[in-house]
């Protein structure tokens, strides 16, 4: 292939990044691509992350309606394609609300798309307590995604894909400099996650307006209740209250005060925690989103900017007493995950979700030929393929000076949103 195609080079080795190199490389013109990442490949949330995607519209804000749809269909593509089932564990499931304790609100974060029918049975597909709330069930599936970002990647390098393992260090016109040297690029896609602002600043350009929401998650191997040899294909999104005796007696039966901060933290537990039985036979648990006590690279900043500054120091942040309130979380709403009953904590971990003021991804132009796609949030594993391929549309317009034909209506989710003069002059 002739070195003299338009190169696209991308900051930031996660899903959405990746994605994007794959619909580039997979699609018509296919440019050189190169992706430049400080740490190692999906090094932050996109290997760390639960996996579940949601593509049914009743998970999503309007914004990301189109976008979600896109992305299930496509993931669903690239599972048929690359073996999906052995090569990133991907399958579809169920998903149930679960209230446990009286508890009413079951996600810290997502609206769930409650159906009509509420089921009063206790008893989760054998394996949970609780009151059963019925959700929409289209379109539901959860995958490996550390497994997945390296799939893409294979196919990405098989298409030519170049990897840079370094930091970028200042940008002059169309040169990125590097720790590892300077690279010439056409267009520049700014991809790394929660410090793609950090990033911003380092190119002399303006932030985006993106931040970081700490989450801690935690993996059990189940110890499954007699006859069932592995859990059904069932997510489920439980709020844990303190309404039930049995329950707090179950969690911690010398409670003084519950509603005391510190006694709160230390011996309380996670109030809404999302549960998913994946392909490696464990079960996922997060939704403990506290910022960690052991937040020290950065203490003297804004609240939600704590971030360490690479993904490598992530897990040196892990903060038992969080990490506990989850595994108390679990042991509330299922026997089966309960360590003191056999289950096993196999992965204690911290990773960052990228955040916007409006709780959806920036995707676009950011200055003249740099464009952003991050800030997805909750959802950047659901969202990545759609991103991918409609960034890769964008970029791909961009370099052949027409205007872009889209997959999805990403109107709501362009950059400019947040600075309306700027916008109005676009
Ligand atoms: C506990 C938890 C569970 C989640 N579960 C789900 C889920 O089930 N479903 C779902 O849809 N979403 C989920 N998410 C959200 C999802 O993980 C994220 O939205 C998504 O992974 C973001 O991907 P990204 O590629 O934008 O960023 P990241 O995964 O953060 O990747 C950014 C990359 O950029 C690199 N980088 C950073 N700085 C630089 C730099 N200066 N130079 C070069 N490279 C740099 C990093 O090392 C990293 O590899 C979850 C998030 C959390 C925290």
């Amino acid at each position: 292939m002739s070195s003299s195609r338009p190169h696209v080079v991308i900051i930031g080795g996660g899903i959405i990044g990746l994605c994007t190199a794959y619909y580039l490389l997979t699609g018509p013109e296919p440019p050189r691509v190169t992706i430049v990442e400080n740490t190692h490949i999906a090094a932050a949330s996109s290997s760390k992350a639960a996996g579940f995607v949601g593509g049914n519209k009743g998970w999503h804000a309007p914004a990301n309606v189109e976008l979600a749809k896109l992305s299930f269909d496509a993931i669903t593509d690239l599972a048929a394609k690359l073996d999906g089932a052995s090569s990133f564990g991907w399958r579809l499931i169920t998903t149930t609300g679960v209230k446990v304790g009286n508890q009413d609100k079951m996600s810290g974060y997502r609206t769930l798309p409650v159906a009509d029918a509420v089921d009063a049975t206790s008893g989760i597909g054998g394996w949970a307590n609780g009151e059963k709330v019925v959700l929409i069930n289209e379109d539901t599936g959860v995958m490996l995604p550390g497994a997945f970002c390296a799939r893409i990647w294979a196919e990405c390098t098989a298409k030519g894909l170049a990897t840079l393992i370094a930091t970028p260090t200042g940008r002059v016109g169309k040169t990125l400099n590097t720790t590892e040297g300077a690279l010439q690029f056409d267009k520049l896609l700014l991809a790394a996650g929660p410090w793609t602002a950090d990033v911003c600043e380092t190119l002399g350009l303006s932030r985006v307006p993106i931040s970081s929401l700490p989450g801690h998650h935690i993996q059990i191997k189940p110890a499954l209740p007699e006859g069932m040899h592995v859990l059904p294909d069932e997510s489920l999104f439980c709020g844990i209250g303190a309404g039930d005796a049995n329950i707090l007696e179950s969690i911690a039966s010398d409670i003084p005060d519950y509603e005391e901060g510190s006694w709160e933290r230390t011996q309380g537990w996670s109030r809404t925690v999302e549960f998913f039985p994946r392909a490696d036979g464990n079960v996922y648990a997060a939704g403990e989103n506290g910022i960690p006590k052991t937040i020290g690279d950065r203490a003297a900043d804004a609240r939600l900017n704590r971030l360490p500054p690479t993904a490598a120091r992530c897990r040196a942040h892990v903060d038992d007493e969080l990490v506990a309130r989850l595994v108390r979380a679990a042991k509330a709403v299922s026997p089966a995950l309960d360590i003191e009953k056999g289950a096993k904590l196999v992965e204690a971990d911290l990773c960052y979700r990228p955040v916007t003021p409006d709780k959806c991804p920036i995707i676009g132009e950011w200055a003249e030929d740099i464009f952003v796609s991050s800030g997805h949030g909750p959802w950047g594993i659901t969202l990545s393929a759609g991103s991918g391929i409609v960034m890769a549309e964008l970029l791909r317009a961009d370099l052949a000076h027409r205007k872009p034909q889209l997959s999805a209506d990403i109107s709501l989710l362009q950059p400019h949103r947040f600075e309306p003069k700027r916008a109005a002059k676009l």
